[in-house]
């Protein structure tokens, strides 16, 4: 297929609500990686290029064009082992985070989000430096950005405008998607990114969760948790919830939560304690949905966006690992509600590091929700309700990581929920995502076989994730030799 059919086929998908007969669909399967300005500073186009296309058949691109953190750009982490390729240096002094690529001011007049372009290499725009390269080899490119305004992004000019309100009232890193600082923000960005370059697509990825699902299954402050600010209150009276009942609800699900931690165990249980903080405060639940529903009329108006500026460029989103783990975010992603506005999905699949995620999960609402549940036990009740078969035990994941198969049941699900829409299905694949030093890392055979799962479940596609500066290249060839087995590379 060449680039023209790709992006006619991209075009037929962003119809919104309709489904496509199945001869739009291309037939050639992505072969997608994650990589960072920093590869390409480090090591030079080309020869970047070189390796992707060798060792592991790549055929797309998702270059890190914006983000403050560290999980899509920049080197190695601190504390992990340096890869086989780059500079042999972390860059925790240098890195900066921000905007990748040339902004052009015009894109954003409706936002007091101004300056953020990354300054740690100078001039240098991957767009612009790898595209001709991209193209002349027959490489697609996707813009690739996420929901990441932590660490220096803190400190942008005029940032506090856009960023959401606590429980506490103080003024939390992450922005609202309520906030037209903020939303005006990614709507510029994207079409930015679609006017201002020859990409083939966009994917954006938010790994937030709503008040709720985040008091009881993270370890933050309870009071912490957003967004209780002056536009999502508006929203939420005009949905009929009452802001002030739900803040109570929520200042006491925290004094819960606080308690919990602290071993305090209430008269009647974890458990029937929660569920009668949700039954006396529905608003609650009422709130988690506002938030969830925000991010879907994010993306739906990001999507709506890129389609009256250039309807060839398909637009998609990364969803987050939390999905493999969470009941209740599991629930809020809701694959035939987004599939209208998504082109694409990149659904997390990372099976090595989710067994020590996996553990870390039950750990944390072993301690609050099912504080009265035995982390072995609550770690099968999981594997039952999440419908994983063949995981081992808690002692165990953090050792051996999740299996092939858990790849497998997560790509064919997501396949069964998007059954009669044009969604393309492209799983996350994990290469050498930092894990522990006593925890499982990743090796090619098990790369390999994660891949060949998710192709076996149907996927259109697999992205390597999550960024090349990590990946051993011994990795990256087991990922190469699974493509060539099924006649991808
Ligand atoms: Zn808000």
């Amino acid at each position: 297929m060449n680039r023209r059919e790709f992006l006619s086929a991209a075009a037929v998908a962003g119809v919104a609500g309709v489904a496509q007969p199945a001869k739009a669909a291309p037939a050639v399967k992505i072969v997608g990686i994650q990589v960072g300005a920093v590869s390409f500073v480090d090591e030079g186009v080309e020869k970047v290029l070189d390796i992707f296309q060798q060792s592991a058949g790549v055929n797309t691109l998702f270059i890190a064009t914006f983000t403050y953190g560290r999980g899509i750009a920049g080197r190695q982490i601190p504390g992990q082992p340096m890869p086989d390729h780059g500079k042999p240096e972390h860059d925790t002094d240098t890195f900066h985070g921000g905007s990748y690529t040339v902004t052009h001011p015009q894109y954003y007049k409706d936002t007091a989000i101004q300056d953020f372009r990354a300054p740690e290499f100078g001039d240098f725009d991957v767009l612009e430096s790898v595209l001709p390269s991209a193209h002349r080899r027959g490489m697609k490119t996707i813009c690739w950005f996420e929901d990441v305004f932590a660490g220096k992004g803190a400190g942008i000019p005029g940032i506090a405008k856009a960023q959401e309100k606590r429980l506490d009232g103080a003024n939390a890193e992450t922005l609202c998607f309520n906030n037209p600082n903020y939303s005006n923000w990614l709507l510029g960005t994207v079409e930015d990114y679609a006017r201002s370059h020859e990409i083939d697509g966009i994917m954006w990825g938010s790994e937030r969760q709503g008040a709720f699902a985040n008091m009881l299954a993270s370890r933050q402050d309870p009071s912490a948790v957003t967004c209780f600010c002056e536009f999502c209150q508006r929203k939420a009276k005009a949905r009929g919830i009452d802001p002030e009942r739900a803040r109570e609800g929520f200042r006491a699900l925290s004094k819960f939560v606080q308690q919990a931690w602290q071993g305090r165990r209430p008269v009647d249980g974890y458990y029937v304690a929660v569920w009668r903080l949700m039954l006396r405060y529905p608003e609650m639940l009422a709130w988690e949905m506002l938030w969830t529903d925000s991010l879907r009329e994010t993306y739906a108006a990001m999507h709506k966006k890129v389609k009256e500026v250039k309807p060839a460029i398909g637009i998609g989103w990364h969803i987050w690992h939390q999905n493999s783990f969470n009941p209740i975010y599991r629930a809020e992603q809701d694959l035939a509600a987004i599939s209208p506005y998504s082109d694409f999905l990149k659904m997390v699949m990372y099976h090595n590091c989710a067994g020590e995620r996996m553990a870390n999960y039950i750990g944390t609402v072993g301690r609050t929700m099912y504080g009265d549940v035995p982390l072995p036990e609550l770690l099968d009740f999981h594997y039952r309700v999440l419908d994983y078969k063949q995981e081992k035990e808690l002692a165990e994941i953090p050792k051996t990581g999740l299996t092939a198969n858990y790849v497998y049941e997560e790509a064919a699900r997501a396949r069964a929920a998007l059954v009669g829409a044009a969604t393309k299905l492209w799983p996350g694949i994990d290469i050498d995502i930092p894990t522990a030093a006593s925890s499982s890392k990743s090796t090619p055979e098990g790369t390999g076989d994660a891949v060949k799962a998710a192709f076996r479940a149907g996927a259109d596609g697999v992205i390597l994730s999550r960024k090349y500066s990590e990946m051993k290249l011994a990795n990256l060839r087991g990922a190469g030799a699974a493509m060539r087995e099924l006649g991808l590379a």
